[in-house]
């Protein structure tokens, strides 16, 4: 029995119920469910309640051209008004946005920005290196598993400071200070790949860093891998154009 939700299955167990507080019980139990601690024959309950933003339950392929459309009008300088007074009750009782975004924690790629959103409309994770570790991953799964959120777009930009100081510790061979190798063992796939392609290796390093976490997350079993395909997920990769704000799709 369910310590959680009640329902007859795996227990979400004493030590995850203050973690699911706030997730609410049945969305907690799919999570599980999608995480793959039960049987998948087994039924389990999900959020039955209206989502507070009835706009944003579509399909992936309009989840990607609402994130376009948005991103020109940023680029046109015709961002819409968002008036959270108006978006604020409703969102105290959840959230459910249409795209999740893995960006660079770089300070000039504000993704709500980039893509003229709103509050409740963009799932965000920022690293810098725009990279997927397991608890991005993890925090992917929430937004895919629970929140049905049905796109995910790897965001790469141009002159990437982190995938710069990586071509250049590896170049150099040498050990950058603090906690910092650890972004350059994340990135030097990126790097390596694109080594020998012609053209300007930052650019080379910073788009094949963006199509090797597209794949990195469309094969992260057993929740985003079913997810992407049972075509209810789709995962692009794209890049972000300092000059003018531009967003380019790359995978
Ligand atoms: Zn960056």
């Amino acid at each position: 029995m369910c310590l959680v939700c009640d329902a007859e299955h795996w227990s979400c167990g004493p030590s995850r119920r203050g973690f699911f507080q706030g997730w609410g019980a049945g969305a907690a139990c799919a999570f599980l469910a999608s995480a793959g601690a039960m049987t998948p024959s087994i039924a389990f309950a999900k959020n039955q309640k209206a989502p507070p933003k009835p706009q944003n339950a579509v399909s992936p392929e309009a989840a990607l051209a609402l994130l376009m459309a948005g991103n020109a009008r940023y680029v046109e300088g015709v961002a819409k008004r968002h008036d959270f007074r108006h978006e604020r009750e409703p969102l105290t009782k959840g959230q459910n946005p249409y795209a999740a975004v893995l960006s660079c924690a770089d300070s000039r790629i504000a993704p709500e920005y980039a893509f003229d959103a709103g509050r409740g409309d963009l799932f965000v994770c920022r690293v810098a290196g725009n990279f997927a570790n397991d608890d991005v991953i993890a925090s992917l799964e929430y937004a895919v598993a629970v929140l049905d959120t049905p796109l995910i777009m790897v965001l790469g930009h141009e002159a990437c400071g982190a995938i710069d100081a990586t071509i250049k510790s590896l170049k150099d061979n040498t050990t950058l200070p603090g906690h910092l190798p650890s972004l350059v063992a994340a990135l030097a796939p990126a790097v390596k790949a694109s080594e020998g392609e012609s053209g300007d290796p930052l650019a080379n390093a910073i788009r094949q860093n963006v199509i090797l976490n597209v794949e990195k997350l469309k094969g992260a079993a057993p929740i985003l891998k079913a997810k992407a395909d049972e075509k209810k997920l789709n995962v692009v990769g794209a890049t972000y154009r300092l000059t003018d704000g531009h967003v380019a799709l790359v995978t």
